[in-house]
Formats: structure tokens, sequence, C-alpha cells
């Protein structure tokens, strides 16, 4: 941690000019220290039981080093692809689901 933490503390995430943050970013930069400080967090996405997804990625202020972004949804980690991937997957299975109950024995 060779970051001037000072630049880092000054409250409102907005008084940093060199920051930019990813459109769904909601996080409140300037309250945490160091590394901690540099994830952009999108707001929570409650999809089941004690089970919430949201969108982060981190840059390094000091590199510009990018990681992310991710969807982290639970403890797991995917990529936007992997998650768009889920999504497609989830709306395939709902769609069978529902068709299967809409379609009686016999037909119509
Ligand atoms: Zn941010």
């Amino acid at each position: 941690m060779s970051a001037p933490i000072d630049e880092f503390c000054m409250g409102d995430g907005a008084a940093d000019p060199g920051r930019v943050c990813p459109s769904w970013c909601v996080a409140r930069h300037g309250v945490h220290l160091g590394e901690e400080d540099w994830v952009h967090t999108g707001a929570p996405l409650p999809i089941g039981d004690d089970v919430v997804a949201h969108a982060c990625m981190s840059v390094d202020p000091g590199t510009g080093e990018v990681d992310g972004p991710y969807v982290i949804i639970g403890r797991s980690q995917y990529s936007p692809a992997e998650a768009e991937a889920l999504g497609a997957a989830l709306i395939a299975l709902a769609c069978e689901a529902r068709s299967a109950s809409c379609s009686a024995p016999g037909g119509r």
C-alpha cells in the first residue's frame, strides 16, 4: 500500500477528480482504505433466498489496472458473458416450465 491514503479519504467519492465510475456503480468511494476503495459495485439484485447478484470491478488508481467487470451471484463470480448465458438459460427454463403447464393433455 504505497498509495497516499489521505487522497482517498476526502469523504464523498465525487471529490476524487481522477475517479471514473462505471454507469452502474453505486459504491460510496472514499469511506474505505486502499484496495477496498477501488472497487466499483453495482446495485444489489435479490434473486433468491439469501442470494444477491451485483456487478463489480476494480481499478487500481496507481497503475490503471482493471480487474473485471464481473457479475457476482452469491459467492460465485461470473464474466458478463457467463452471467448473460446463465440468465438466458433461466429464461429458457421458465419458458419451458410455462409451456408445459399451459399445454393440456390431448391438446386443443
Ligand atoms: Zn465507483
